[in-house]
Parts: C-alpha cells; structure tokens; sequence
C-alpha cells in the first residue's frame, strides 16, 4: 500500500477510537527483509506460534521487490500485542528488518516518518518511542534491542 492508502484506512477506522492512541512504539521484525511480502508471514507467526488473535503491529513497512509498501496489521480498535504495559495506548509499528546488523537506509527512516506524520493528523500523539525505550520504562531493565542497535530513533521522532 502506499500512503495515500493508508490514509483512507485511517479515515475510516478512526473515529471510534481517536482519543484511544496517545503515542507510538516503533519495532523491527529481527528478519532479513527479503524481496518477497514477509508481512503475512509475520502475521502468521503471531497467530499460530503465539496464539494471537492477529499480528501485534498496527502498521508495518517493509521492502517488496525494492520497493517499500506500508501494511495494515491489527484492526486500529483493537489494543495492540506488541508491548507490554504500552498496548493499550500505543500503536505497534513495525519496520521489517533486522537493524541490530545495518542501519535502516534514509528511504526506511523517511517512510516511518512519514506514516508517523500521517497519524498524528488523527491522533493526539504525544510520544514515539523505541520498544527498547518502552521496556526501560516499564521493568528498568534493557532487555532488548528492539527497534535494532543501529536504528537511531533521533531521525524519526
Ligand atoms: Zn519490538
């Protein structure tokens, strides 16, 4: 999808749940993010390994055939399954990838800028955090990399 399409699912999805979201946390696949659509894989994973109702993210970007799509995971009214202590406040974004090895290019860092922007137009956001971010504040405790090593949140937020 691309951003304009996003927007339309926005647009009609929100408005039940426009005082719901108050902030975001942005997360990486820990995959290599291959030419083909892994999003569904993900979304597979979550339901059968983990025995979610869906996939934990909200949103999602990855790289299909060199090019970045946007995907829609969980319904925007249901809480997310994607961070303890934050699902219930927070939309799961998650950039397919492992950024712990590489550094997301400018294009990555750009598209979660931009579908960041997007929500914040029907959402009062106040915050985009990192998962690791998020943990730190929960338990005090750096228990993951999460969105990757190398993914500095300076560059979105
Ligand atoms: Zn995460």
């Amino acid at each position: 999808m691309n951003l304009n399409e996003i927007e339309n699912y926005i647009q009609i999805n929100y408005k039940p749940v426009k005082a719901k979201w108050s902030g975001i946390v942005i997360h990486h696949s820990d995959t290599m993010d291959g030419d083909k659509k892994d999003w569904e894989a993900i979304r597979r994973y979550h339901i059968y390994n983990n025995h979610w109702k869906d996939i934990g993210y909200h949103f999602g970007v990855e790289n299909i055939s060199k090019k970045l799509e946007y995907q829609i995971g969980r319904p925007l009214h249901w809480n997310g399954a994607h961070c303890i202590g934050f699902n219930q406040t927070h939309l799961g974004i998650c950039l397919v990838g492992n950024f712990d090895i590489k550094e997301p290019t400018p294009e990555q860092y750009k598209s979660l800028k931009d579908l960041i922007i997007l929500i914040k137009k029907y959402f009062a956001i106040k915050e985009v955090i990192g998962h690791r971010d998020a943990i730190i504040r929960f338990r005090n405790e750096p228990i993951k990399t999460c969105p990757g090593l190398k993914f500095d949140m300076s560059k979105i937020v």
